[in-house]
């Protein structure tokens, strides 16, 4: 550690206090305090981090952003870059692949939310992309349930679900009715990546009392650092606006870029926003508390 780091650490201890500091992290629970040590050691977390008058601005105006990181499972691009970023992340982890229990440990490990990356069938696009477990239009209500249950189960420390692809099936009501259920009775909320314009799921949701979640903005659609700052740009404004954003974001090949812009811009977004989980803004939006009437290894 070079002294001059040290001396800011040790100008904001004396002003502002460990416990401000961890206070201005506010997403952060048990989980991440454990996992501080890690962090602690992080240049870009200490030194243009929130803390004094920004912590207590951002603390006031409560301006949330929610970033979901999407197709972890696979060894995918952009995979430990993500799981090594000084703010918290949701992390949607694809069940059934080679490292759908690693990285869903180490998330868990760095106090980032994981939700169940559930594969379901598009309109169009490769099938081959959907990957193992997959939810598809012609299965029986049986089949469909059986799938989402197979899917929490081999996500260890899921708290919730959203659709990988699945343009076709978030449109379908029948289909979408049993997902929501399983959900439910697993104690997860889903979150709608809005793939259909013609999604059923937050209607559906609201009948079920359960918090219609949804992605409000995708990071990386197209792979250029450009684009993806003008997009977290875009993900601010909404915050700014609207008091929170959910964005989404991918691993893969641009997987590496999207880690960089978020590594980039999160210390000057975090003068105006908190990064948190998704399960904060479903807990302080919807007041989402969950009652799983299944046993769940998911805890
Ligand atoms: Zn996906």
């Amino acid at each position: 550690m070079k002294s001059s780091k040290t001396s800011r650490w040790g100008m904001c201890m004396k002003t502002a206090g460990l416990v401000l500091l961890l206070a201005a992290v506010p997403a952060f629970g048990a989980s991440a305090q454990q996992s501080y040590g890690a962090y602690a050691d992080s240049k870009t977390f200490l030194e243009q981090g929130q803390h004094g008058e920004a912590a207590q601005k951002a603390a006031k105006k409560e301006k949330k952003v929610a970033v979901i990181i999407d197709d972890f499972g696979n060894g995918q691009g952009g995979t430990q870059e993500m799981l090594s970023l000084p703010i918290k992340l949701t992390v949607a982890i694809m069940p059934f692949l080679p490292t759908t229990q690693t990285d869903a440990e180490l998330a868990h490990q760095k106090g980032y939310d994981v939700i169940v990356h559930m594969p379901m069938e598009p309109k169009h696009g490769n099938p081959k992309w959907l990957g193992p477990g997959a939810i598809t239009s012609k299965m029986s209500d049986e089949e469909v349930r059986r799938k989402v249950e197979e899917a929490i189960d081999n996500v260890p420390h899921a708290i919730g679900m959203n659709n990988h692809m699945g343009s076709k099936i978030t449109g379908d009501e029948r289909i979408m009715s049993i997902v929501l259920q399983v959900c439910r009775e697993r104690g997860l909320f889903f979150v709608d990546s809005k793939t259909n314009y013609h999604s059923v799921v937050g209607k559906l949701a609201a009948n079920m009392g359960m918090p219609p979640v949804a992605n409000h903005i995708f990071l990386d659609d197209s792979h250029t650092v450009s684009h993806i700052a003008k997009q977290m740009k875009a993900v601010e404004a909404y915050a700014l606006e609207h008091d929170n954003c959910i964005t989404i974001g991918h691993v893969g090949t641009q997987g590496k870029k999207t880690a960089e812009v978020l590594k980039n811009v999160a210390p000057k977004m975090q003068e105006h926003v908190s990064f948190v989980g998704i399960s904060d803004l479903v807990r302080d939006i919807w007041g989402w508390q969950p009652s799983p009437i299944l046993p769940s290894n998911n805890n």
